[in-house]
């Protein structure tokens, strides 16, 4: 039932080319802060996820020609696979496969999809996981854009964070991705850490732009509950600093990244002309995508579903010749309406209220127009003809602008 819904819609009419994800659940330790999908590395639970994610993908654009074979019949149209343009490693730690095993992902998704040929293929890597010879092979394998989780360049703090490398190691890693032939290098950086005041975090921040890389990320780090760091923060006395402090961190570093070269162009994240994500771009503009592996998720034209979280599950469905699907489901004309405005304001071109109307039918301003003035009045929202935006003090409170939209 599940995977019959799935597939009626691997075919469905192309808005845009999919982005394809890939989830590596795997790290060589647990950072005290992680909320992501992961486990500790195994040699033999990776051989057999990297079979499992293969099997997957190839099934995946077998059952999308199949559809599309079937649908065509009375058009008389070719059968196509389903066009895609990005592939993204995330995890986990996916710089912890082989390039061999990277390549025959890659390969897999190039067999069931029709990929183009001036694909962005992502991987997310370690500092402390890649030598210059490994992440040339990365390259030879097919990977063409690197995004090292750095988090910060201050060795106390990356210790507080319980991470493997230290900041020389994540400089050295950046160096070796250029010495690779790699021209397309993003970081990720956290601010808000534990102890952290604002002239280290923007120590962070210029030792960042020093390095000149083509993206970063900037994320504020949350302290889930029940993350062993809330325990070390408690058991050591360390605190965040005050709102109004973790406020001056993001618009002093927006600033100082635009004075670099760095180019905002969404909540998080800044790039040099033409570096943008294009995979993660898919998120903000209502794309569609589909996710490979433990806990990915999907979206094809208004269904959504995510696969089973447990590594062991994933395996046992696959290997049952079952879905890893679950809680498939058509989103409702106001959540892909209410989603497409949530994610589009994240961008900092904001939303094209035409392009709203054209897609969902929905005047945003005869809609939300009444919601929304308080927020342009107290200068956190921008209407620029038919565009609407974030200002960057909007930024800062984005969630509680978005909550107007769902
Ligand atoms: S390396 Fe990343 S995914 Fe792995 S435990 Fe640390 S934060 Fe989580």
């Amino acid at each position: 039932m599940n995977s019959d819904l799935i597939h009626q819609f691997t075919n469905a009419p192309i808005h845009q080319l999919l982005g394809l994800y890939i989830h590596i659940p795997f790290c060589s330790a647990i950072c005290n802060y992680c909320n992501f999908n992961r486990g500790l590395f195994d040699a033999d639970l990776k051989a057999r996820y990297v079979e499992a994610l293969v099997n997957e993908i190839t099934r995946a654009g077998a059952a999308g020609q199949a559809g599309q074979a079937r649908s065509d019949v009375g058009d008389g149209l070719q059968t196509v696979p389903a066009a895609a343009d990005t592939i993204y490693f995330g995890g986990g730690t996916p710089s912890l496969l082989e390039p061999e095993e990277i390549a025959r992902i890659i390969g897999a998704c190039t067999s069931a999809f029709n990929v183009a040929a001036n694909r962005e293929v992502t991987m997310e890597a370690n500092p402390e996981s890649v030598t210059e010879a490994r992440l040339e092979a990365y390259r030879r394998a097919g990977v063409n854009r690197l995004s090292f989780g750095v988090q910060s360049f201050r060795n106390d703090e990356l210790r507080r964070l319980s991470r493997l490398h230290s900041a020389d190691r994540a400089r050295a890693a950046f160096g070796e991705a250029r010495a690779a032939g790699f021209d397309n290098v993003s970081l990720d950086l956290m601010m808000w850490l534990p102890e952290q005041r604002v002239s280290e975090w923007l120590e962070s921040v210029d030792a960042a732009i020093a390095l000149a890389p083509d993206h970063l990320s900037l994320y504020m780090l949350e302290v889930y509950p029940n993350a062993p760091l809330k325990e070390d923060m408690a058991r050591a006395r360390w605190s965040q600093a005050p709102d109004e402090d973790a406020a001056a961190m993001y618009v002093e570093a927006m600033e100082r990244l635009e004075a670099a070269g760095l180019d905002q162009y969404e909540i998080s994240n800044v790039a040099k002309p033409g570096r943008r994500s294009r995979h993660n771009l898919k998120y903000w503009i209502d794309g569609d995508w589909l996710g490979f592996g433990c806990g990915a998720h999907s979206t094809r034209d208004g269904v959504r579903w995510k696969n089973i979280s447990s590594t062991p599950d994933y395996l046992d469905r696959i290997a049952a010749g079952g879905s890893p699907a679950m809680d498939v489901r058509r989103l409702t004309p106001d959540e892909r309406l209410g989603d497409a405005l949530f994610t589009g304001l994240r961008l900092v071109d904001g939303i094209d209220s035409n392009a709203i109307q054209s897609r969902y039918g929905v005047d945003v301003w005869r809609r939300f127009g009444a919601d929304l003035e308080p927020f342009i009045e107290a200068g956190c929202l921008r209407r620029d003809g038919t565009r609407l935006s974030l200002t960057r003090q909007g930024m800062l409170l984005a969630h509680e602008v978005m909550t107007v939209f769902v």
